[in-house]
């Protein structure tokens, strides 16, 4: 009997860091041109969980050496007045990107609130114009998440060119750009969800899978084709109540070639895409 040697771990945190350095590089060398890249954050409502997300956000801009706003307004804060302060942060000069934290409350209509972001500080990459402009190809902002998955998949050195990849998830945010990016890069894609019979006939094809669900075990061992790719997007808690992913970390080990491990895969290249794009985003004003 033979066994299969261990996949190879894609270190998003590792990947993450060289990748920040570069762009604090980047950054520095614009802002002694006179453009100092700008990111505004917005947190409506006191959510635990968005205020570990954007204090997060806030501290990579500033390690990275990007200038940072970050606007907490209280959760009874009306549709109205977001949307106003929403507007007069697409006409300052010192921001280059604008994100809405989500979940908003209840009585803003979220849609409304991504529509009103400019395109051109669009760094979340959810607008309906902003997705329109990855299906077509434009120029325009990847959504982050996602965007991190595409370098942790780089960085494995998988030309994906006819390579057969398995998105499980259509999520606007996630699934849905994942596969668009996907095939970009020439690779044969196959999205799966919830109505998807029988998961595994399609995973046991892909040489690249892309688990993007938020459940635990999604992914197990017997589904994997040996060498297999692993991307590992799901934040679910387990027994013990630690991180996990949607894929059965230590079965598929053992037959993935490469994987990425949660937490340290995607999570932390989600907040360096965005620095990506912010960065980007003043690139483009300096270049006018
Ligand atoms: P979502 O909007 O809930 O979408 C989940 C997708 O999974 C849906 O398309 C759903 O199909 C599909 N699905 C559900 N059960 C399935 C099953 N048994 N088999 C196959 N597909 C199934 O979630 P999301 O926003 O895309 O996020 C997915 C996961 O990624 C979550 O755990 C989230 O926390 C995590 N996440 C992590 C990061 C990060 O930075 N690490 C960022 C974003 C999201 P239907 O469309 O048919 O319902």
């Amino acid at each position: 009997m033979t066994t299969s040697p261990s996949a190879q771990l894609i270190d998003g945190v590792a990947l993450s860091r060289q990748l920040r350095g570069e762009l604090a590089r980047e950054a520095s060398a614009l802002t002694q041109r006179g453009v100092r890249p700008g990111l505004a954050v917005i947190l409506v409502g006191e959510d635990p969980a968005s205020q570990v997300y954007v204090r997060n956000k806030i501290k990579a801009c500033e390690e990275a050496g990007l200038h940072s706003v970050f606007e907490k307004y209280d959760a009874t804060l009306s549709q109205a007045d977001l949307l106003a302060r929403i507007e007069s942060l697409n006409t300052d000069n010192a921001i280059h990107g604008i994100l809405v934290q989500m979940p908003l409350p209840k009585h803003i209509d979220p849609h409304r609130v991504i529509e009103t972001i400019a395109t051109s500080k669009d760094v979340d990459g959810f607008s309906t114009l902003s997705a329109g402009e990855l299906m077509t190809g434009a120029p325009g902002f990847n959504p982050c998440t996602p965007y991190g998955c595409m370098k942790l998949i780089e960085s494995t050195g998988i030309d994906l060119r006819g390579k057969h990849a398995v998105v499980i998830g259509r999520s606007n945010t996630v699934g849905k750009p994942m596969a668009v990016m996907l095939l970009q890069k020439n690779a044969t894609v196959t999205i799966c969800h919830s109505a998807t019979h029988n998961l595994k006939s399609h995973t046991l094809q892909a040489d690249v899978i892309v688990a993007a669900v938020g459940r635990r075990d999604v992914l197990t061992a017997d589904m994997v084709k040996p060498g297999a790719v692993v991307i590992d997007v799901g934040m679910n808690r387990n027994d013990e109540g630690k991180l996990c992913g949607d894929v059965d970390f230590a079965g598929v080990r053992n037959v993935a070639g490469h994987i990425t491990p949660v937490p340290g895969g995607v999570g932390p290249m989600t907040i360096t895409m965005l620095l990506v794009n912010t960065l980007e985003a003043a690139q483009r004003v300096a270049a006018l």
